[in-house]
This record gives C-alpha cells, sequence and structure tokens, in this order.
C-alpha cells in the first residue's frame, strides 16, 4: 500500500481500509461509500494557498508544463494521490469566478456581495471535466482502457470527450460506454457523447434504472466506472472550491450554493473545505447551500420532512432504504425541466449529508418554473447556462426571502454547466415552440462514414453484456462502422 494514500469507507462503524488502487465503488464490508484519504503529514503541501498563484498561464508542452496548465492539475499538492507521469489533462478547469453585481441588484444585494462560479467554461461545457481529469488519472493508473457511465447527459459528454484523447498516439484508445435513459438528454450533451465515438446505450428507463446497469455491467465485464460513485472523481471537483478562493483572493466567502443531483459537487466541496480547513490553509468553512427540482427532491425531503443527518458517520441508512421503497410502491419517479438534476437516488446522498455538517449547510427545493426564470435572469446579465445551473440563483433568491442569507453576505452560485447543453430548454422559455413535441418525420437511417448510432437497448443485463461484447470488443480501436 503506497504510504500517503488510501481509500476508506466513510461509516463511522466500519471506517475499512482499501489500497489506492483497489478497484471498489462501495466498501466489501458495509457496503458505504469510499473516501480518498490521505496521511497529510507525508504530502509536501504548500504553507499557504497564494503558492499556487505562480502556475496561473505557464503552458509548456512537458508534464509539468501541461499539469500546471489546467484548473485541477496546477492544485495537485491537494489531490496527491495522482502521479505526474499519468495525470490526464484536455486543459479542464480553466473557469471564472465573476462578480455579478447586476445580477445581485436585481436580488436586492448589496455590490460585491454576489459571485458566480461559471463552470460552462470547461472543454465539455460542465463541471464534470474536473472529475473526469482525475478519474481518467486513475484509469490510466490501473491500465483501463474501458470506461463507462450512467448520465443524464454531462458526465457522459465529458466522459466521452476525455476517452478520445486520453491514450497518447501510439497507445490502444479508450473505449468510452455510456447509459442514457430512454428520451431524456438534452441534445447538446448527446451529441458530444456521439461526436466523441462513445458507444452509446439507449436504456429503456431512467436515470436510476441507467445507474442500476452500469453498476452491474462494470463489475460483471471488469470495466471501469467513471460516475461520481468513484471517489476519485470527487477528488478533481474539490478544486472548483480552490478556484472561488482563488478569485476572491483567498478570501472565504459566506455561501456556496449548488444544484443538487447525484450530489458529487456537494460532496467534493464539503471535503475540500474539510481538508483545507484541517491543513490550516482557511480559518473558516464557507455555509453551502444545495437545491433540488421539486420534481427530484430525495435530499429535500429526507433532510427537511424526515431530519436525516450525518449523525457523525453513523446514518440511518433503514430510513433510505424505507424512503426509496415508499418511492417505488408509490411510482414516483424524478421528473424535471433540469434534466442534469433529474435524479430520485442520489448516489452520493451520505457524503453530501457529510457536506451539510461540515459546512453547516441547508437544502431547498424549486420548481421547474422558478428555475427558468432565474435561468433567464442569469442570461440577462452575463454567461448563460443550462437549467440545473440556475436552481442556485433561485436558491438564493428563496433563501434572501427567508432572511437565512442577508443582501450584504458574500455568495458564490455555482453555474454548472454552459446554456447550450439545452438550447431546447431556452428557446421554449422565450418562444413558446417545445422542439420536443413537435412531430419529427421518421428517422432516416444515418449514412455518414462515421456516424455512431446510439443502440437501444432492453433494461436487461445479459441484451446489455451482449450489446457491449458485440459493439465494444476488449481492444476496440478506431471508429466502428
Ligand atoms: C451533473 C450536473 C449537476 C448535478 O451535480 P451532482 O454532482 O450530480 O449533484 C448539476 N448541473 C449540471 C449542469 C450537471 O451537469
Ligand atoms: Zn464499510
Amino acid at each position: 500500500m503506497e504510504d500517503h494514500v488510501y481509500q476508506q469507507c466513510i461509516n463511522a462503524d466500519c471506517r475499512a481500509d482499501y489500497a489506492v488502487d483497489d478497484v471498489l465503488f462501495a466498501c466489501r464490508r458495509c457496503g458505504s461509500l469510499l473516501d480518498v484519504v490521505y496521511d497529510w503529514d507525508k504530502v509536501n503541501v504548500p504553507g499557504s494557498l497564494a503558492f499556487f498563484e505562480q502556475r496561473w498561464g505557464t503552458a509548456g508542452r512537458d508534464l509539468v508544463g501541461r499539469a500546471d496548465y489546467s484548473g485541477v492539475w496546477r492544485f495537485r499538492e491537494l489531490l496527491p494521490f495522482a502521479r505526474l507521469e499519468d495525470i490526464v489533462t484536455v486543459g479542464e478547469g480553466r473557469t471564472t469566478l465573476q462578480q455579478a453585481d447586476r445580477l445581485g441588484l436585481d436580488l436586492n444585494m448589496k455590490p460585491g456581495s454576489l459571485f458566480l462560479q461559471y463552470e460552462g467554461f470547461n472543454p465539455s461545457g460542465s463541471f464534470k471535466d474536473n472529475g473526469m481529469a482525475a478519474g481518467f488519472t486513475m484509469a490510466r493508473r490501473l491500465g483501463r482502457r474501458r470506461v463507462a457511465c450512467a448520465s443524464t447527459g454531462n458526465t457522459s459528454a465529458s466522459m466521452a470527450m476525455f476517452a478520445s484523447m486520453a491514450a497518447p498516439a501510439g497507445e490502444p484508445s479508450v473505449q468510452g460506454i455510456v447509459f442514457v435513459g430512454s428520451g431524456k438528454i438534452a441534445f447538446g450533451k448527446l451529441s458530444q457523447t456521439l461526436d466523441h465515438g462513445a458507444l452509446t446505450l439507449q436504456i429503456d428507463g431512467d436515470f436510476d434504472a441507467c445507474m442500476r446497469r452500469v453498476l452491474e455491467m462494470s463489475d460483471k465485464l471488469g470495466i471501469y466506472l467513471l460516475n461520481s460513485l468513484n471517489p476519485f472523481r470527487l477528488e478533481g471537483q474539490k478544486t472548483i472550491m480552490y478556484r472561488v478562493l482563488e478569485g476572491l483572493d483567498w478570501q472565504v466567502p459566506d455561501w456556496i450554493i449548488a444544484p443538487g443531483g447525484n450530489l458529487g459537487n456537494s460532496s467534493a466541496f464539503g471535503k475540500a473545505f474539510l481538508e483545507l480547513h484541517h491543513l490550516g490553509l482557511v480559518d473558516r468553512v464557507p455555509r453551502l447551500a444545495i437545491i433540488n427540482a421539486s420534481g427530484a427532491n430525495t435530499l429535500y425531503d429526507m433532510v427537511n420532512e424526515r431530519g436525516l443527518c450525518w449523525n457523525a458517520g453513523r446514518v440511518d441508512h433503514d430510513a433510505i432504504a424505507d424512503h426509496y421503497r415508499r418511492m417505488d410502491e408509490t411510482g414516483q419517479r424524478a421528473r424535471t425541466v433540469a434534466s442534469a438534476i433529474e435524479i430520485g437516488r442520489p448516489v452520493n446522498l451520505t457524503k453530501a449529508l457529510r457536506a451539510l455538517d461540515v459546512m453547516d449547510g441547508v437544502v431547498r427545493q424549486i420548481d421547474d418554473e422558478t428555475i427558468l426564470d432565474h435561468k433567464a435572469m442569469v442570461g440577462r446579465y452575463g454567461y448563460s447556462c443550462e437549467p440545473a445551473s440556475a436552481a442556485s440563483v433561485a436558491g438564493l433568491h428563496l433563501l434572501l426571502d427567508e432572511g437565512v442569507i442577508s443582501k450584504s453576505e458574500r455568495v458564490v452560485c455555482v453555474l454548472t454547466g454552459h446554456s447550450l447543453k439545452d438550447p431546447d430548454a431556452t428557446v421554449k422559455y422565450h418562444t413558446g415552440i417545445d422542439v420536443k413535441a413537435a412531430k419529427w418525420p421518421d428517422p432516416v437511417p444515418p449514412t455518414g462514414k462515421r456516424s455512431n448510432h446510439p443502440v437501444e437497448v432492453a433494461d436487461d443485463l445479459a441484451a446489455i453484456c451482449k450489446a457491449i461484447g458485440e459493439l465494444a470488443p476488449e481492444e476496440a480501436q478506431g471508429p466502428r462502422n
């Protein structure tokens, strides 16, 4: 076992340890989520966060230069599982903290109070690239050439992009395998996934069904899973908070507000601040607000209605199981215009409870109409975002109205994805034209030499394995035809 980094079960009654290169996505003893844990005494951590400024802008062609150019890897001392020679980067994380006074004014906030962390500037257009850089670095270290995810769209777009670039010329290519639910994915995201050559399986089911299947399938076929269940992905997403701090000259804001889907991002933010505080690199921790869509409000329900909490690492798993059983019995499915957060069973629920604990957090829910109104507000005053991202600003509005946040507190809303991911939602909002409801002529089979057609497959493990076995042989190279 490498001595400064290992994986550990987050359940306080278990805390089983696993080697850093053990491939598992749940504790073998108790089934809980895993953390990447460092023995910081054995890591060379800079004494001050300002150390990282010197790396901004260097864009050399050697390993160090490429790592320094990345908004993830220039903070590599704070995610020290990665060996320099394994680092995978596509130039992710060069994103902007935007002072948003005009939007703030519209919400009655004082100038200098509201900031937007615009993650739509990532190469694939969403924050997922931060996590994929870390996930692919681990895949490279493990020598995995087949990677998979279930996705509401952005995870697949990001994974497909990284897969298309992860292998240097001369090495076998990396095959991305993507599970998307039937008819749910925004076209901007689907188009990226297809263009980057991922094998795209359209399962007859929703995101939660896709998640179950990709877990089974990756286990059975030995394919590396890159959903946010993968704890290394969250290591990359911690850097979003480092860049927020950098944008504020290393001052800690009062609030971080983020939309909640699978809750990987909020979990990563909690871990980032837990570690920074432990290392003495910040003197306090901001508060966290996680915003659900009302149509996909499991976290909101569990925390605010049922009192679920971190409980020092002893989470009430029976209450969660009970909740999911009830959702199944009543046929309750996640449903929201904010497709990126249309998730009923968030895989990082327990880690998000820890983040809420560490960051003295709150959870709110917002209906679709209000999300879209705030999306238009964001677009009106600056870089625009996709619907899920605007939940953060709508959540801020609600918390201001409630008096939980005051108008002179310093607030950072994380804008998770670019508006061009889902132009249909924007066009429909402004014109009433519902592209998705329009009747299309029957599709003509694609004839492009490199057409990468999604494969429809039943929600059935045998059928899925068959599809993958036929379409993605172990060492698949080059485009299929
Ligand atoms: C993935 C995603 C989310 C949800 O993030 P989680 O980490 O799953 O909670 C929100 N917005 C966008 C644009 C996303 O792509
Ligand atoms: Zn355990």
